[in-house]
């Protein structure tokens, strides 16, 4: 019987056999929503990912509150996902839900400018830094169109990206480094142009692959997290950051970070409390407290390189930018939670709860001989079934362990407790209570215990 994560495969399959069959055994009402209502989609979901997760069909929620999610079948359940970092602060702030039923009845859409938008540019301005902002809908596209004006300021083609990065759906970050050469990723869908020609893959932590993309000339820019946190978590060697900062300056290239996950930090991100530099800085997801919104913003100097390229640019359009992108919702969303919700008090319950439970995980890795580790960035902890620490994409890849976590998740689902899909993360929230935190821990070492009694 071969070894997963130290685990003989036969056990992993009963475990997942188990707790597939409970699951199902639990969930008529879900089970049965769907088979009446999920036809009118295509493969059955309103989004293909929610097919990814590892149960034999969705929950389908009833309603979701702070750090507790209810399915129709009367499941409640501490939720560690959070909508994949959506809702890192909690579902449904309060100030937030204030913000939106006021807005409600205000006009949803218009194209212009509120005076909440004005306070949150300043407030913007205030977490992350002086940079000059634009609202998006998704960090997919605050990432696209940033990427747009790197380009056209540089003159360059390439983006830098590492191997087995995730930056939303972006064309340019769907390459990765296979045998030393930059590729297009097996499974794209309908992907026809060659995205070797606009973008380049190193590994994460190697300055010298980085500087040998840069002498090309071709790098408009480099486009990173400041810790991978989509490939397994991989944490930045002591320099690297100063590294690419001092490589992209000396090459003319320019360098945006993408905070979209690692916001759970601290306020600003981990560019405020590591003192980076980037000339472009992309900020999704629970920046609006979970109502669709990201923003990109640009240092004074690129901001001024781009108005003098757009001055003299063709009339016509920019590709950048969408209609319902920085509407009225989003802006009294992002007021509210900037103002009253992603406060220094919040982030310090959610670093101390983090805390709490990266210890209580290795805790139970350890005295079960798991050869297993646990990296945690600020409010966002991942277990990884592997030895660590991992360096880079490729590591990662190689610990990755998808029968496993999947069996995984499936078990704790089971006890209550809803982690993210496609990998181990979990977030701590300000409305995560120390109660759900330890459910977790003992959730954990129940099913560790298990699997390596
Ligand atoms: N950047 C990073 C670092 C992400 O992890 C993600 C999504 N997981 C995105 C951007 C894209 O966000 P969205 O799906 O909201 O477009």
């Amino acid at each position: 019987d071969p070894l997963i994560g130290g685990v003989p495969a036969g056990r992993i399959a009963a475990l997942a056999a188990r707790e597939a069959a409970a699951y199902a055994a639990a969930r008529p009402q879900c089970h049965a929503a769907l088979e009446a209502g999920a036809g009118a989609f295509l493969g059955g979901v309103p989004m293909h990912w929610m097919r990814d997760w590892p149960q034999p069909f969705a929950l389908v929620v009833a309603r979701a509150r702070g750090a507790r999610l209810w399915d129709i079948d009367g499941h409640g359940l501490d939720d560690f996902c959070l909508g994949d970092t959506g809702s890192m602060f909690g579902h449904s702030p309060a100030p937030v839900a204030r913000a939106i039923r006021a807005q409600a009845g205000r006009g949803l859409t218009y194209m212009l400018p509120s005076q909440d938008a004005l306070e949150a540019g300043r407030l913007l301005a205030d977490r992350f830094g002086p940079f000059r902002w634009q609202v998006a809908t998704t960090a997919t596209d605050a990432n696209r169109f940033a990427l747009r004006v790197a380009r056209a300021v540089t003159g360059r083609p390439r983006v830098l990206v590492f191997n087995g990065c995730y930056h939303g759906t972006v064309d340019e970050a769907m390459v990765r480094l296979h045998a030393g050469r930059t590729e297009a990723r097996p499974g794209l869908v309908g992907q026809v142009a060659d995205l070797t020609r606009s973008a380049i893959a190193c590994e994460f932590n190697d300055l010298a692959g980085v500087e040998a993309a840069l002498a090309t000339g071709e790098v408009a820019v480099v486009l990173t997290e400041p810790v991978m946190t989509n490939s397994c978590m991989v944490l930045p060697d002591p320099g690297f950051h100063a590294g690419l900062r001092d490589l992209t300056r000396r090459h003319g290239a320019l360098l945006l970070i993408d905070e979209t996950h690692t916001q759970s930090s601290g306020l600003g991100g981990y560019t405020r409390l590591h003192g980076l530099e980037p000339d472009i800085l992309v900020v999704g997801k629970c920046v609006a407290g979970g109502v669709p919104a990201a923003v990109w913003g640009l240092s004074d100097e690129v901001a001024a390189r781009f108005a003098a390229y757009d001055a003299a640019r063709a009339p016509g359009h920019s590709g950048m930018g969408t209609t319902l992108s920085a509407n009225p919702m989003q802006f009294a969303a992002l007021r509210a939670t900037l103002a009253e919700v992603a406060t220094p008090a919040a982030f310090a319950v959610m670093e101390a709860g983090a805390a709490r439970l990266h210890a209580g995980l290795a805790h139970a890795i350890t005295s079960h001989g798991a050869p297993w580790h646990v990296v945690r960035v600020g409010a966002r902890v991942e277990f990884i079934c592997a030895p660590g620490p991992l360096r880079n994409g490729t590591e990662a890849e190689a610990a990755h362990a998808p029968a496993l976590e999947a069996a995984l998740h499936m078990a704790l689902l089971n006890r209550g407790c809803l982690i993210a899909p496609f990998h181990n993360m979990m977030l701590i929230s300000p409305a995560t209570t120390t109660r759900q935190i330890d459910r977790l821990i003992a959730a954990f070492a129940a099913v560790l215990a298990d699997l390596f009694g």
